[in-house]
């Protein structure tokens, strides 16, 4: 059954920009879950009165970086604005952001559904400064709540979709593209659970058909791209239910509370929604000389979804290989570098032994690829015995296994363990008789009709050879075999 309602998402999504330094003062970015609180900390992000804010190039190069990865338009001048409220994690009272000019406007970004290729709008991208981080705690009787100042200051580049999502799916997959451009340039690592990158969607339904929009909710507080999808399917589901019952949505911040499987209202930090916004009287119009805007777009990389289209078609991969080998870029890296290196094995047994063996020990291992003790040299000459017939897969896997292990070269690993395939054809018949004589049982249910069985007794026998014999061979000569077998079986009855 198709439901009556469109959904409706637009994401609003604050990524810290990892430069050295905070946006306005000189204080080192600590990671907020090893650091002691307060520790990076000085009179300008603890809001002492007169400091001035300088600001951080580096950070402004980021941003800029993303900006027109996201192919916005990148403004040469915008202001930074006072947003000001009353919140104890927030020092000064106001948080610097900007807002009637921000730094980049009218951008799109490109991501694939099951449906095809899609793009959603960027409305803005703009820079601002993080506040600092609340605990509450309850002991001996009192309540108290603690302030780490450590994230005051930290530079924030806040992007802001149109809302043009209109699936669950749709949501995820733009989420997770755009985390992978924000990689690729390399200004955030993606990291949701630490809230380096924060995703709120604004949710809506309306009636299918409808150019309307419905009332959205916003909702806070998720830390996974799981919790992401599971927020906004359980919004949709809710604001479903409430319209068919005949109510209303009520626009409103909701918190999603991982546990229980909801959402539910915030308490508002800004219950007067008035941030009295003016322009920043510390800090001069951010200026930016075109010609160095020219220069961070020709030094970006190939970004990740013209990397997908290219390797389709240039190594003829799948859609979903593709997606999977350029996701990372480190990854993309190695896989072009493994091809390119590569005499016998073509592009696609590099991707699927890229994206299969390696990424398993590489999961099992909780390894990151820039931390193998070999490189794509090493893989390709792997994948070259396996495509050559010197080694057969089961051999290729142990020897991948002993080179994620120690390293080394993959002939010399093959030699010492003796991994090289067996294709005699004296070996192979004296393991499939051997087979035949040890399984009689099987072989007669097999030749009675029970046919997954052959496969049951060519896995003995490739066992019987140690995992080293051709298996294109083996089996061949197995069934050959079992025929032969049940030849003489109809003869003699
Ligand atoms: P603000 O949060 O400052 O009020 P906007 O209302 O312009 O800003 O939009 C914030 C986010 O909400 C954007 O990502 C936008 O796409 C999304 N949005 C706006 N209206 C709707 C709607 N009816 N349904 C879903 N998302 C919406
Ligand atoms: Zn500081
Ligand atoms: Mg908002």
């Amino acid at each position: 059954m198709s439901s009556p309602y469109q959904p409706v998402v637009g994401l609003e999504v604050h990524a810290v920009l990892e430069t050295r330094s905070k946006m306005f003062c000189d204080c080192p970015l600590v990671d907020s879950t090893h650091a002691e609180p307060n520790v990076a900390v000085c009179p300008v992000c603890s809001g002492m009165p007169g400091m001035l804010p300088v600001i951080n190039q580096a950070a402004v190069e980021y941003a800029v970086r993303v900006a027109l990865a996201l192919n916005c338009q990148v403004h040469s001048t915008s202001i930074f604005a006072r947003k000001s409220y009353f919140y104890p994690d927030l020092p000064k009272g106001f948080q610097i952001s900007q807002y009637e000019q921000p730094l980049a406007t009218d951008g799109w970004l490109e991501f694939d559904t099951a449906e095809g290729e899609q793009r959603v709008a960027i409305r803005r991208v703009h820079i601002e400064e993080d506040t600092g981080k609340l605990t509450h705690v309850e002991e001996d009787g009192g309540r108290y709540s603690l302030v780490d100042l450590n994230r005051s200051g930290v530079p924030l580049l806040e992007i802001v979709t149109e809302p043009q999502l209109h699936s669950v799916e749709a949501v995820r997959n733009c989420a997770y593209a755009l985390r992978s451009i924000l990689r690729y340039v390399g200004v955030n690592s993606g990291n949701l659970e630490k809230g380096l990158l924060r995703i709120e969607p604004n949710i809506s339904i309306r009636p299918a058909g409808s150019t309307e929009f419905g009332t959205r909710v916003e909702v806070k507080n998720l830390n996974s791209f799981r919790s992401l999808e599971r927020a906004v399917a359980y919004e949709l589901e809710r604001q479903g239910a409430l319209l068919e019952g005949g109510g209303a949505v009520v626009q409103q911040t909701l918190g999603w509370d991982d546990a229980r499987g909801m959402t539910q209202p915030q308490r508002s930090k800004e219950f007067a929604e008035d941030y009295r916004y003016f322009p920043e009287p510390d800090l001069p119009p951010l200026v930016l000389d075109p010609a160095w805007v020219e220069d961070v777009r020709a030094s970006l990389p190939e970004l990740p979804h013209t990397r997908l289209k290219r390797f389709a078609g240039q190594y003829g991969l799948s859609g979903y290989d593709a997606g999977v080998l350029t996701a990372e870029r480190e990854v993309a890296d190695f896989y072009e570098a493994a091809v390119a290196a590569a005499k016998q094995a073509d592009a696609k047994l590099v991707a699927n032994w890229v994206s299969g063996p390696l990424f398993g020990l590489l999961n099992e291992a909780g390894a990151e690829l820039g931390a193998l003790p070999f490189g794509p040299a090493e893989l390709a000459a792997l994948l070259d015995l396996l495509a050559g017939g010197a080694i057969n897969p089961a051999g290729a896997r142990l020897a991948l296994a002993e080179l994620f292990a120690s390293g080394g070269q993959p002939a010399e690993i093959v030699e010492r363990l003796g991994l090289q395939q067996v294709s005699d054809a004296g070996q192979l018949q004296a393991w499939a008789a051997e087979t035949l004589a040890r399984h009689p049982q099987q072989v007669a249910e097999y030749l009675g009709g029970n046919a997954p069985l052959l496969n049951w007794l060519f896995g003995q026998a490739l066992k019987l050879s140690g995992g080293k014999a051709d298996p294109a061979a083996l089996r061949a000569e197995l069934e050959r075999q079992i025929a032969d077998a049940g030849l003489q079986k109809e003869q003699s009855a």
